[in-house]
């Protein structure tokens, strides 16, 4: 065990506010802890001499050996009783009173003063504002709810507290045990990562499921949950969606990678199965408790009823998991063991006068071919079946072949001591042969995820210098916002772009033009070459335009004789949109050769709870409406940027879709791991953009960027 042994494992816990008055949370408290409790629970209430026949005390500092204490008193003297535990010397400490951080300034001024205490104290401290906390190990139920959970091997940790006595109800219903349930409450001192960390310690926990409505610390739960989960599942439903930040972003960047997509890339990056549903929440926690990993993908189903098995054969098509298909060794046993009616093939129709012993042999041969990683029994109550044998059979083949199992035997009344014996020996059953196949895929996602390497990112050489003076040099023109004028900072940190010079003047335009334009004839390796021409590519930079070519900002394909007219022109219609933007010139580019080139866009965003990201997904002047992207919470290493090329819709569409050159993904890969770098390096770069990142056979050019600086980081 961690930290936090004493907080569920105490020799002897005070409820400090411990009273029988009737309806009350410190009766409920208090009883819950007398019905099974293996230590010694102590009242503490001034104004009693008697608790439910316990001996109340004034004062937790006049009890000896208190390891935890349970506080319950009225809100403006919860400090004074903290304080009183602090000096006696606890530790450990559940705030269940209600009335801090989520009732108005008072409270939250109260829920300061806590924190500070259980700084000065050192205390694990949970809540406040919790139901309580139980450990069935040592019958603990230091909760106000109605009822106990059974012994099991899930924890469960709830920002509802309400919806803890709902689910302990529930779970009572159909023998789901658990080991810890933690109401988080307001999480003032100890988060969602303590508990994770926790229970990742805990021999008696085998899996760890969360209903949480926000990340208190992103990064440390990313970082405890990634530890954790390589051995021990963690299954999370996340709730409350906030947009917080996506509004007031000013890139596509921001405005794409809002608060849920960067929850779903740290919860995927720590190794947490996000569900949607508390279905899938507590169907998953089951499995993964009661079954082992599968070892292949393929599932066989074994069932008395055709119709119900082609449902069963949709949700694998539905899954990441497939139909096994069963060696030849297989199917000739099927032959001999089954009528002539009989379907031998996934799914296998053993034809519904089937009694128990046809079941069992079928099961026992699909279980034995090593194709086969997962199986459903699917039946149909008939007269020649007994669901209590089938039961008996599949909890036998199931242990013998330690392969995973689901169970949907259909029907009402007549299944429920089946199920009584599937469950208890940790089959799951369901009624709807879909949750079995879900259950099975989530078992095969956590496989995955346990063998999962953790691969370091990688530092590159950079200009570390070079960067900072231009993001000073945005500091220096009293402006938060910067465009291609910093491409100097993409150079600074590998990432390549055109040769571009900025002008202010007719005749500088044309010099310039004259020089990036004949660099971009130069052959050079990994140079996208722009062909005969000499034409060049013309830029507004003014860091009042965001979007350049809304306004015709943008001149492609600029030929010699005009670029001087075209410097003009663009001038006037910077200066025609807003007469009183500030222009800082134009930018001359070299042209590229956009014939084979993809324009992708890649970019970070700083999210408030789990800090840099990086996005990458199809670019150009479309991406707000295509809305093709990825994110990873930085840092980005090599395998994930790989993955997150693959994971874009448009992947083909880089892998040479129609005859054209797949483009140099390498270089793709390389850039995000660079921008990666570049942004948690300056936690002054707010958001960036490069759109497009142009992507070509030869490799990737930053054709544009801007970014937004918070001044007071640099
Ligand atoms: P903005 O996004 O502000 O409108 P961009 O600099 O991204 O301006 O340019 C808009 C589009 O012009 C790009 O998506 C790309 O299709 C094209 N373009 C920009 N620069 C070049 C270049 N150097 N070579 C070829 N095409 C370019
Ligand atoms: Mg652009």
């Amino acid at each position: 065990m961690g930290q936090l042994a004493t907080l569920f494992e105490p020799d002897r816990i005070a409820v400090v506010g411990a009273t029988d008055r009737e309806g009350s949370v410190g009766r409920a408290i208090t009883a819950n802890l007398l019905a099974d409790f293996e230590g010694d629970v102590v009242a503490v209430n001034p104004t009693k001499d008697e608790v439910l026949g316990l001996e109340s005390y004034d004062s937790v500092t006049a009890v000896s050996d208190v390891d935890v204490a349970v506080i319950v008193v009225p809100p403006p003297v919860v400090i004074e009783a903290l304080q009183e535990a602090g000096e006696a010397g606890v530790r450990d400490v559940v705030v269940v009173t209600a009335g801090f951080g989520e009732s108005g300034s008072e409270g939250a001024t109260r829920e300061r003063e806590l924190r500070e205490l259980a700084d000065e104290y050192d205390l694990n401290l949970a809540g406040p504002n919790s139901l309580g906390i139980m450990n069935t190990g040592v019958g603990m139920n230091a909760t106000f709810g109605p009822e106990s959970a059974q012994r099991g091997s899930i924890s469960f940790m709830s920002q509802s507290g309400a919806f803890i006595t709902a689910v302990v109800d529930w779970a009572n219903d159909r023998n789901l045990g658990f080991h810890n349930v933690v109401s988080l409450g307001n999480k003032a001192v100890l988060d969602e990562s303590d508990f994770v960390a926790e229970w990742g310690e805990d021999p008696d926990t085998d899996v760890i499921l969360g209903y949480l409505e926000d990340v208190v610390d992103g990064r440390e739960f990313v970082r405890a949950a990634r530890e954790v989960s390589r051995d021990t599942p963690i299954v999370v439903v996340k709730s409350g969606r906030t947009e917080a930040g996506a509004s007031a972003a000013a890139s596509h960047t921001g405005a794409i990678a809002g608060s849920e997509a960067a929850y779903e890339a740290a919860l995927d990056q720590a190794g947490v199965l996000r569900v949607e549903t508390v279905q899938d929440l507590f169907d998953f926690g089951s499995i993964l408790a009661g079954q082992p990993l599968p070892e292949q993908d393929g599932v066989a189903i074994v069932t008395n009823a055709g119709g119900p098995g082609v449902m069963t054969t949709d949700a694998v098509g539905d899954s990441t998991l497939s139909l096994a298909s069963f060696t030849d060794e297989t199917v000739d046993a099927f032959r001999d063991a089954l009528p002539d009616e009989a379907n031998v093939y996934n799914p296998v129709d053993i034809i519904g006068d089937a009694p128990v012993e046809r079941f069992e042999e079928a099961l026992d041969i699909a279980l034995a071919d090593p194709n086969v990683g997962a199986a459903v029994v699917l039946a149909c109550p008939t007269a020649t079946l007994s669901y209590e044998a089938l039961a008996d059979a599949v909890v036998d083949l199931q242990a013998e072949y330690e392969t995973p199992v689901a169970a949907t035997l259909m029907g009402g009344s007549s299944t429920r001591s089946a199920n009584d014996t599937l469950s208890a020996a940790g089959i799951p059953t369901y009624f709807d042969p879909a949750r079995a196949v879900r259950s099975l895929d989530a078992l095969r996602e956590y496989r995955d995820i346990s063998r999962r390497e953790y691969t370091e990112p990688e530092t590159f050489d950079v200009d570390r210098g070079a960067a900072r003076e231009i993001l000073e040099s945005a500091d220096r023109r009293d402006t938060n916002r910067l465009g291609v004028e910093a491409m100097g900072l993409l150079d600074a940190y590998g990432i390549p772009t055109p040769a571009a010079e900025v002008v202010d003047s007719r005749s500088d335009a044309v010099d310039a033009a004259e020089r990036v334009g004949s660099e971009g004839r130069r052959p050079s390796g990994n140079r996208t070459q722009s062909g005969e021409s000499d034409e060049v590519v013309m830029k507004i930079v003014s860091p009042d335009i965001l979007h350049k070519s809304d306004i015709g900002g943008v001149a492609v394909g600029v030929p010699p004789g005009e670029v001087a007219d075209t410097y003009e022109d663009l001038v006037t219609r910077a200066h025609n949109y807003q007469p009183d933007a500030t222009i800082l010139g134009v930018q001359v580019q070299e042209m590229l050769d956009m014939d084979s080139a993809v324009e992708t866009i890649a970019g970070t965003n700083r999210d408030p709870q789990f800090g840099p990201l990086v996005l990458f997904g199809l670019g150009g002047i479309f991406v707000e409406i295509l809305e093709d992207t990825t994110v990873r919470i930085a840092p980005v290493s090599e395998p994930a940027a790989e993955e997150m090329l693959s994971e874009i819709d448009a992947a083909p569409l880089l892998r040479g879709a129609r005859g054209r050159d797949p483009v140099g993904e390498g270089a793709v890969v390389e850039t995000l791991q660079r921008l990666s770098q570049l942004v948690t390096d300056f936690p002054a770069i707010v958001e960036l953009d490069i759109n497009p990142l142009v992507a070509t056979p030869d490799g990737v050019r930053a054709v544009d960027v801007r970014l937004t600086i918070d001044q007071e980081e640099l």
